[in-house]
């Protein structure tokens, strides 16, 4: 695979083992939003289509095909899948970056790395989690075991298709669970080769299924499904909220959503190190064209330093300019495609009616025609009530505070129906561990913002959401606990 030029796509979805088309033969235009052009049509899936996949997932995991095998043997499948995902990396990467309008430097070596990293990391996991024995009385055992819950529905978002994909799959599939993945309408390709690799690997047909449609036809029929055990969807909070509702109208399936962020970035005056702090500022908000659910978006700076940090940012801000994301050199690409670029714009404008200062950036630009791209921008003067400092933009948008005192900036920081990420830069230990520690955020960085690792989990407080991708906490969305009571009747 040398090039874009050289790939085509397979839109059909993938049940039980096979390419299929919708089974009312609909299918929807997925656009590249690096040019506006169509890369293929993929199957529309709804209801009957989602019936299907379930059934077939049902039938999965009754018949133990796949639940049935020894850690150890699902260990040995995933972990080739993981090497087939690595084996496959620039097509994956290039898929990715045509879909969604990533650079493909980063689709590279973050998105289709990390995506085989969890894949195998929670092949290797599954032979090393015990479970437990109570401590009760010698005339009877506990055992307390874990499950595989069942039919397992993952819905996730458009802005890191690989990695979303796995941070579920990976560890329900891991546990013994069947799966009916519902990619983004906006970025279904890799989904769908990823359950191609899968079943290359040795995970049976039917054990993981990928269903591309779109979210009020495809992901409601999952989530209403009467024989889905567990949804677990990342995305907008308006839409998690509306799976909690589904989940409860339904079956009373176990639900787990991953929510929008608006997450405070706070500076001190005394911070180690100004430019790094600078740098990860900026990396942080515009990684990724700033569609990243923990982006930093919210920066307070301490008043005393903040002139220096801006005229800093300013002199950075050259390097994010948006370009040709199939270039080696592009650090910011597309965004996903005209409805959030127009809802970008929109905040953009809503930032300068309402009052804030417009730094830098702030508009359209075509580096390719017909693609979706907006400059790097920077707002000063914003105040908490502003929209651009209360709603989740996701883009490259950052919008600046400043600050005099420790117990003001954590008030700030707080009011936010958010809670997903924050940081805090200072060398004074005692502030950072008491401004961690009063921090509503399910993660809360210090004196860095770019730390990541499976090994650690991954959610928010509040409105971010319920539960933890990532680490070993990720098992407990994916199992039932099950305790076994033996009667012991002990002569000696
Ligand atoms: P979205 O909520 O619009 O869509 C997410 C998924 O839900 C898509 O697959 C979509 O088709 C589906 N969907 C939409 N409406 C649905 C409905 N009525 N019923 C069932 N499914 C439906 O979100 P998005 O625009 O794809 O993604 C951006 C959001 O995701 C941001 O808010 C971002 O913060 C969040 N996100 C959160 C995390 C996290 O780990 N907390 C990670 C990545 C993204």
């Amino acid at each position: 695979m040398s090039d874009a030029g050289d790939l085509t796509f397979d839109g059909r979805a993938f049940i039980n083992g096979e390419r299929v088309h919708a089974r009312d033969g609909r299918t929807f235009d997925d656009i590249s939003p690096i040019d506006g052009r169509c890369l293929t049509a993929v199957a529309r899936c709804a209801a009957p289509d989602i019936d299907l996949a379930v059934a077939g997932a049902r039938a999965a995991f009754e018949d133990r095909r796949w639940r049935g095998m020894a850690p150890a043997a699902r260990k040995r499948v995933l972990i080739r899948f993981a090497e087939q995902v690595l084996s496959c990396t620039q097509e994956l990467a290039l898929t990715e970056t045509l879909d969604m309008g990533k650079p493909l430097q980063y689709a590279r070596s973050v998105d289709v790395k990390s995506a085989a990293h969890c894949i195998r990391w929670y092949g290797e996991a599954i032979d090393k989690v015990y479970g437990e024995i109570a401590p009760t009385p010698g005339s009877a055992l506990a055992l307390i075991e874990r499950e595989p819950i069942g039919v397992v529905a993952a819905v996730v978002p458009w802005n890191y298709p690989l990695i979303m994909a796995a941070w579920k799959i990976a560890p329900a599939l891991a546990a013994g669970n069947s799966v009916v993945l519902k990619p983004s309408e906006k970025s279904p390709l890799s989904a769908l080769r990823l359950a191609e690799l899968a079943l290359a690997a040795g995970v049976p047909p039917g054990v993981f299924n990928v269903v591309p449609g779109l979210g009020v036809e495809a992901g409601s029929a999952l989530a209403l499904h009467m024989d889905v055990d567990c949804i677990a969807f990342t995305g907008s909070t308006r839409v998690g909220k509306q799976i909690h509702v589904m989940a409860a109208q339904s079956n009373l399936k176990r639900a787990w959503t991953e929510l929008g962020g608006k997450s405070a970035n706070i500076v001190f005056a005394d911070c180690p190190n100004l430019e790094h702090a600078v740098q990860a500022a900026l990396q942080g908000i515009f990684f990724n064209q700033g569609q990243s659910c923990n982006a930093p978006s919210r920066l307070f700076v301490q008043n005393s330093i903040k002139d220096e940090f801006l005229d800093q940012a300013l002199r950075l801000l050259p390097n994010y300019q948006p370009a040709n994301p199939l270039d080696a050199a592009t650090v910011m690409g597309a965004i996903v495609d005209v409805a959030q670029l127009d809802s970008v714009l929109r905040y953009i404008d809503l930032g300068q009616s309402e009052g804030a200062r417009l730094l830098a950036g702030g508009a359209r630009v075509h580096p390719v025609a017909g693609g979706c791209y907006v400059q790097p921008t920077i707002f000063d003067a914003v105040t908490p009530q502003m929209t651009i400092a209360r709603e989740e933009i996701f883009g490259p948008v950052l919008s600046v505070q400043s600050f005099d005192d420790t117990a003001e900036v954590v008030r700030q920081a707080n009011c936010s129906d958010y809670g997903l990420a924050a940081a805090v830069w200072t060398r004074d230990i005692n502030r950072a561990l008491g401004v961690a520690r009063a921090l509503r955020a399910g993660m809360v960085h210090v004196n860095q913002f770019d730390e990541d690792d499976i090994t650690v989990p991954f959610g928010g407080f509040k409105q971010s959401g319920i539960g933890r991708d990532k680490s070993l906490h990720a098992f407990d969305k994916y199992t039932e606990l099950k305790t076994t009571w033996i009667r012991v009747d002990s002569p000696l």
